[in-house]
């Protein structure tokens, strides 16, 4: 398959497993994670209609974004150094994977110096795996609030990534919680805080995700093949 019938069979899978929930496929947006991926791909996505890719490494990010000469919209996604905040202003329109109040800090600084707000979601580590970032449960309730309270930050959701199982039914019980967890955060009534994206699902079990009420996937495999 070529990338083009790759993004579409995905996009006919998004689709699919939207009319089954009976959710508005507008509801849900692809984002095409990029990594470790070459720029050409992504402006091949980009002529295959697809506008919005995830990178995970602000310096793959910083070299790679003026190599594609196309309007694409850029998330950050991945682990992110206080020290390397500034370099995303401007560049991207949601930030992912905020997990401590430090982080959500210098965001905030670094986007009001620009005079803007920084939209911003809480990844949340459900699984409780050592190796994997995120704020626990009840440390991502504490966390909203005290972000909430910054001026150049907006929460606009939550994120996860659960525990490996190539199992979507294994995992599906972590999306469904991210999703009562919104809720609860939602019922809080925070200003400042609206809990109106997950971001939820990968190649292999995006569309579990998306019956769960997933508004981003995070697709990268089934759409660019395997990284090396
Ligand atoms: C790499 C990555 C993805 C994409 O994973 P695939 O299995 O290739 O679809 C999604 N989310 C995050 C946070 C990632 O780092």
């Amino acid at each position: 398959m070529t990338l083009t019938e790759r993004l579409e069979a995905i996009r006919e899978r998004i689709n699919t497993a939207c009319a089954r929930c009976g959710r508005n496929p507008q509801s849900v947006r692809l984002l095409a994670v990029s990594k470790k991926k070459p720029a050409g791909d992504i402006l091949a996505a980009f002529n295959a209609g697809q506008t919005l890719f995830g990178e995970s490494y602000v310096q793959e990010l910083l070299d790679k974004a003026p190599q594609v000469s196309a309007p694409v919209e850029w998330h950050f996604i991945g682990g992110l150094q206080s020290n390397k905040v500034k370099y995303l202003v401007g560049r991207v329109s949601l930030i992912h994977s905020v997990d401590r109040l430090s982080l959500a800090r210098e965001i905030s600084r670094q986007w009001q110096k620009k005079e803007s707000v920084a939209d911003i979601l809480v990844q949340v580590n459900l699984g409780g795996e050592a190796t994997k970032r995120g704020a626990g449960e009840d440390e991502a309730l504490e966390l909203i609030p005290a972000i909430a309270e910054l001026p150049g930050v907006r929460v606009r959701g939550l994120m996860t990534l659960p525990p490996w199982n190539p199992d979507p039914e294994q995992v599906r019980p972590y999306f469904a919680r991210l999703r009562e967890l919104a809720g609860q955060v939602a019922a809080m009534g925070l200003e400042n805080v609206f809990m109106d994206e997950l971001s939820m699902g990968m190649s292999h079990d995006f569309e579990a995700a998306i019956e769960e009420g997933a508004t981003l996937v995070r697709v990268g495999t089934a759409i660019f093949g395997e990284r090396t």
